[in-house]
């Protein structure tokens, strides 16, 4: 197993920053858009920044506040007073200021949309694939199953996090493959759906007993599997925030989706014992296992 981990490594090593820039760039020009289009209230998730005012004198309407980013610092303008400052904080001591409060009653003011959510906002900033995609594609060493289990968790300008939602686990991308290629991972998916294959496997739950043979063959099982289904896509979200709120939605979805299973013409009934001879026999003619 260690080989498959070493080229991982060096595929990532390799391979990762670039495709973290590139995935980057396109997450960043949505959350443009969302500026451009300057739902401010969802992004900022304060209603009063999608107030409008018609200037009573022109009849004409606009918004209260702009917004945009320089060099990674917010900027925010108040249209009605004619500044400028940095970040939401500075803004949210102007708008509850008195000199800015006299300021507005000179005009109309039209409440904006109060339905400002920040997640659901947020839920849509993800690549059209996940890092680990573009990451697997160079990866065909070996056969990888449960890839539709597995979320792409962002995190602002740090690596993302990634969940199985299979096993339960969080994990880096560095230690994610030595998961997925597991026999933790493989029998929990192959228990599933491919039970005639995971029985075999699991009369010997404790792996320690395992000698290499039998997670060599582990491996081949696993690897017809990945030849008649192919991978899965991971799945991206957008941030932690949203995973926490949205995790138990995710799970169910992934259970509803697509998996590859048992089906007439490929199941594993015929199965050699991974473990022949590897135990001695009891009288009974089955073997003596812990
Ligand atoms: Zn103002
Ligand atoms: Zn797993």
């Amino acid at each position: 197993m260690d080989k498959f981990l070493v080229i991982w490594r060096k595929l990532i090593e390799t391979e990762w920053s670039a495709m973290r820039s590139e995935v980057d760039r396109e997450v960043q020009g949505k959350k443009q858009s969302l500026v451009n289009n300057q739902d401010l209230g969802s992004m900022f998730n304060e209603p009063t920044l999608n107030q409008r005012v018609v200037d009573n004198r022109l009849g004409e309407e606009r918004a209260v506040f702009r917004s945009w980013d320089n060099q990674g610092i917010t900027q925010l303008e108040c249209t009605v007073c004619n500044i400028t400052v940095n970040g939401m904080k500075t803004m949210q001591s102007h708008m509850n200021g008195k000199k800015h409060l006299i300021r507005l009653e000179e005009f109309t003011v039209i409440e904006g949309r109060s339905d400002c959510d920040p997640v659901k906002a947020m839920v849509d900033m993800v690549p059209e694939r996940s890092i680990l995609s573009r990451l697997l594609d160079k990866y065909m060493v070996g056969p990888v199953i449960g890839l539709e289990y597995v979320v792409e968790v962002l995190v602002g300008r740090a690596d993302p996090e990634y969940k199985c939602a299979l096993c339960r686990i969080s994990s880096s991308i560095f230690d994610l493959m030595e998961h997925l290629i597991s026999a933790q991972h493989r029998l929990a998916y192959m228990d599933k759906f491919f039970p005639q294959a995971s029985r075999k496997f699991l009369s010997v739950p404790n792996k320690a007993l395992w000698t290499v043979s039998t997670f060599e063959f582990l491996d081949t099982v696993v690897n017809r599997i990945e030849a008649k289904f192919a991978r899965a896509q991971p799945r991206v979200v957008a941030s932690i925030v949203v995973w926490d709120k949205e995790k138990f939605k995710i799970a169910d979805e992934i259970e509803q989706g697509k998996h590859a299973r048992e089906c007439p013409g490929f199941s594993f009934e015929n199965l050699p014992d991974p473990f022949q001879g590897t135990f001695p026999m009891n009288n009974s003619g089955t073997s003596v296992r812990n």
